[in-house]
């Protein structure tokens, strides 16, 4: 029961730990794995996957799940024997057990819960995404970490606007584009949350080889995904049928267990819709919660806080050198983020670092001199409806000056169309100025 009492000591003092940016996030992981490790010890002879079943079918009350549990013992005949609670792969090891059926034939988040899972077959089955862990040979992995955390000691926290106030992301980034000439038009034309940013630099040389590589792979999992997990094996409605080239990427760095991001999608401006990101973890171990969005009332102006408690979240462990792919479903029906934590296992080279290499495809298509400006000038954000209405699921654009700090913004909006594959009504026009040849794959 080692694990299970240092895990406990650990989680305990994660209970008072600070909220990220958007106050949504809340500590709670010691319930699912805790209470499982609890019952283990009640039940030492029944199989791990009936006592998950338990947990589940009495709503997660240990008491209620031990009583039934013991009724069920007396009537079955001579129990299996119980494998123990592993540190890191509990849950994996359980839905594995469960045969599949147990977990998908009922919501696999509970209120309140968080689920763990670490093995790639279960992050793929029952999230938007999938993971190669061990992606680059040792020695290209440590060097690229060793390349970036020379960077990140330049990296700064991101400022925005939130309403009336001024607020700082809870790590430091950068962003990177793959030549000099991409560095000086990403100065002058792109914009995020309504103005330019500054720091934008030029792809390393260790970072630039992985991004051929990450290029690739990840060109690989779309293909697998569609054909082992969208309906008939046909790609999503909107989602790009062409090759994935990553030309940019936002490099994070989460220095000691309390950085963190709270509960975010991606912005889908400059990728378009459906879009593909391929994030390389480096470093200290960390753990990525994603959720499904609930589309909420149109009317209901409140914070979705509290929504990664009401509908449960899942955990994926990114360990160093992993690549976690984030499918075409992810960004419009999904929300991610890093929990902060109290205890870390320290990396031999990268000391409390995390970085993450989170490469991305801007589509020429979408450059900002193509796409819709609002009143203010600005290129305006592209958004998907995540609200409960007929609109559901619709993209448009909008004034995004606002986000920054002393900006007022303006009321523009427009409906955002694509033809199937995703490409904006203005596809015909950027082909004709730049020559089809040169973006076709
Ligand atoms: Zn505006």
């Amino acid at each position: 029961m080692d694990a299970f009492i240092s895990k406990k000591r650990r989680r305990i003092s994660d209970v008072s730990s600070p909220s990220a940016r958007t106050g949504q996030q809340h500590d709670h992981e010691e319930t699912t794995e805790m209470k499982l490790a609890l019952l283990a010890s009640l039940h030492p002879d029944i199989t791990q996957d009936t006592l998950l079943e338990a947990l589940l079918s009495e709503d997660g009350q240990v008491d209620k799940a031990s009583d039934s549990l013991a009724d069920r013992a007396t009537s079955l005949g001579p129990p299996k024997r119980a494998k123990t609670v592993g540190h890191q792969s509990t849950l994996g090891n359980l839905i594995r057990a469960a045969g599949g059926e147990l977990l998908s034939s009922r919501p696999l988040t509970k209120k309140g819960k968080t689920l763990f899972l670490y093995s790639p077959k279960d992050i793929e089955t029952h999230t938007p995404c999938s993971i190669i862990h061990n992606f680059l040979p040792t020695h290209e992995a440590n060097a690229l970490l060793e390349e970036l955390l020379h960077e990140s000691k330049t990296f700064e926290k991101e400022t925005f606007q939130l309403f009336d106030r001024t607020v700082e992301s809870p790590h430091t980034m950068s962003f990177y584009v793959d030549s000099f000439k991409e560095v000086e038009e990403q100065k002058t034309t792109y914009v995020y949350n309504g103005s330019q940013i500054k720091d934008i630099r030029q792809t390393p040389s260790k970072m630039l080889s992985a991004s051929a590589k990450v290029r690739q792979a990840v060109n690989l999992e779309i293909q697998r995904r569609i054909a082992q997990f969208y309906p008939d094996g046909k790609k999503l409605r909107y989602q790009d049928p062409k090759e994935w080239k990553p030309n940019t990427a936002f490099v994070n760095c989460y220095d000691g267990p309390k950085e963190s991001v709270g509960y975010h999608s991606d912005q889908l401006t400059y990728l378009g819709p459906r879009a593909v990101i391929g994030s390389l973890s480096l470093g200290v171990a960390r753990e990525f919660r994603v959720r499904k969005i609930v589309p909420r009332d149109v009317n209901d102006e409140s914070e979705d806080a509290g929504a990664a408690d009401s509908q449960g979240q899942i955990s994926i462990h990114l360990p160093h050198n992993s690549l976690l792919v984030m499918h075409a479903e992810m960004q419009e029906t999904w929300k991610h983020s890093i929990a902060p934590t109290t205890a870390i296992d320290p990396h031999p080279i990268a000391g409390n670092k995390r970085i993450n290499v989170t490469y991305r495809y801007y589509k020429p298509n979408f450059h900002p001199k193509f796409t819709p400006k609002c009143h203010c000038k600005i290129p305006t954000v592209l958004r998907c409806v995540q609200k409960k209405s007929e609109n559901l699921g619709r993209y448009m654009w909008m004034c995004h000056a606002s986000y920054t700090p002393g900006q007022k913004g303006c009321t523009f909006f427009k409906w955002a169309e694509f033809d199937d594959d995703g490409e904006p009504p203005w596809k015909d026009i950027v082909e004709q100025s730049t020559g089809v040849s040169k973006w076709h794959v």
